[in-house]
This record gives C-alpha cells, sequence and structure tokens, in this order.
C-alpha cells in the first residue's frame, strides 16, 4: 500500500545567472513509495532530490503537483504532516549550551510527546553522551543524535537527506544499521544519496534523478 504518493511536483526557482529567468528545480516527478519500504533518491549533487524531498515533507511550497502522506494533502495540511512524519536535515545546528538529554526534552515537549530521551538515545547507541553537548558529538555521532530527534513523535515516515555524506566508512556502516533496524520495526524510510553503494545496499526501491526528473 502506497504511503507517500506526490504527482506532477514541480518546483521553481530563479536562475543564478539571469534571474529574470526562472527554471524548474524539479520538474514534473511522480512518485509511488510504499508503507514499510526503504525508499532512496539517488542523483548527483543539483539533480533536485532535497528538493523533492522538502516539498514532500511541507517545509518547501509546492508550485505545482500533489502530495499526500497517508492520504493527507501536504499542502493544505502541514500541521497533519509533521505529526507523522521525522525529518533529519542535510545539515543540523544545536544549542551549543544544552546536553543531548535537554535538547531531545525540549523536541519532546514541542511534539507535545511522552517519550522517554534516554531510550531515544538508546535506539541510536548514545546513552553514554546523554550529558555531553552536541558540539562535543563526532560526525556520525551528530547524525546518529539528529536521527533519534527526528524520532521522538514515533513518526511512520522518515525522511534522511543524505544521512551519511561526509561520514567515515565505519560512521556509515553504524547509520545503515541503525536505518535497517528502524525499517524492521515497519518505519517507511525516504532517502537520498549519491552513494551507490548506499542505495544498493539500503534501498528496496530507487528512483533516479537527473536535472529535476526521474530517469529510471
Ligand atoms: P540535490 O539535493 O539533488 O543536490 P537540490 O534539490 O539541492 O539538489 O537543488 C536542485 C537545484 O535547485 C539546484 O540547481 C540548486 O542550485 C537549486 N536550488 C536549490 N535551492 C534553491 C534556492 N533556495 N534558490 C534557488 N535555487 C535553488
Amino acid at each position: 500500500m502506497a504511503i507517500i504518493k506526490a504527482s506532477n511536483l514541480i518546483k521553481k526557482y530563479k536562475n543564478p545567472e539571469n534571474k529574470s529567468k526562472i527554471f524548474n528545480a524539479v520538474d514534473g516527478v511522480s512518485l509511488s513509495i510504499n508503507s514499510g519500504e526503504i525508499f532512496g533518491i539517488l542523483g548527483p549533487n543539483g539533480a533536485g532530490k532535497t528538493t523533492t524531498l522538502e516539498m514532500l515533507e511541507g517545509l518547501k511550497d509546492i508550485d505545482e503537483g500533489l502530495a499526500l502522506i497517508n492520504s493527507i494533502d501536504v499542502t493544505s495540511n502541514p500541521y497533519e504532516i509533521k505529526k507523522l512524519i521525522g525529518v533529519q536535515l542535510q545539515a543540523n545546528e544545536y544549542f551549543d549550551n544544552m546536553t543531548l538529554v535537554e535538547l531531545l526534552k525540549l523536541f519532546l515537549a514541542l511534539y507535545n510527546s511522552s517519550n522517554d530521551p534516554l531510550d531515544l538515545l538508546k535506539k541510536v547507541k548514545l546513552e553514554d553522551k546523554a550529558n555531553a553537548n552536541a558540539n562535543e558529538l563526532s560526525g556520525g555521532q551528530k547524525q546518529r543524535f539528529s536521527i533519534a530527534s527526528a524520532l521522538v513523535n514515533n513518526p511512520l515516515v522518515l525522511f534522511l537527506d543524505e544521512p551519511t555524506t561526509g561520514l567515515d566508512p565505519q560512521a556509515k556502516r553504524n547509520i545503515w544499521d541503525l536505518v535497517l533496524e528502524l525499517n524492521r520495526t515497519g518505519m517507511t524510510i525516504v532517502l537520498t544519496t549519491h552513494n551507490m553503494e548506499e542505495a544498493e545496499f539500503l534501498c528496496n526501491r530507487i528512483a533516479i534523478m537527473d536535472h529535476g526528473k526521474i530517469i529510471a
């Protein structure tokens, strides 16, 4: 059963070289993503992967087309959608002077969630860093923490934007194991990557994107 349906998504931006010209950064993307699968959007830099994800997440306006998550229209129900999804952005910044537990308590409060911050840290194997600040984490640990913070509301769908870019091979493996573990609980995972090995290892299905279009 499809949990995400997108039809003919279009995002228009001004051409950086000639601001009077508009181009379609996302140019008519249609997707159907099944409940419980790991779905990958693979493509080179600038292909439109992040913009596609951000439209599905309700973080960027959809200029044309329609996106549904769990049959709910993303454009007209942004708050309902936020209850259903967890989002890990490509880069994350956290308050420097708060510990991981304090940060998670803040996110839990924003989502009115009664989850236990230590349970979330255990899920991503960071329980020993509970009282560390986010700026004391390695790149891989920071990515795992950002996944923990995306899980505060027990999302049905988890979006991961290039979750392993820039990580060393071991940290990458740890993220892959975590993604598989979350997926085994039934969570649908949508991720972007430009790493073919990652797409092959993790994903049940892949859309290959270039120049704003799905080409395969
Ligand atoms: P990817 O995630 O595949 O690397 P993006 O979705 O980030 O690609 O970008 C797709 C295209 O849209 C690129 O040409 C990029 O320069 C352009 N773009 C992205 N965000 C903006 C923006 N806020 N304003 C103008 N152009 C943008």
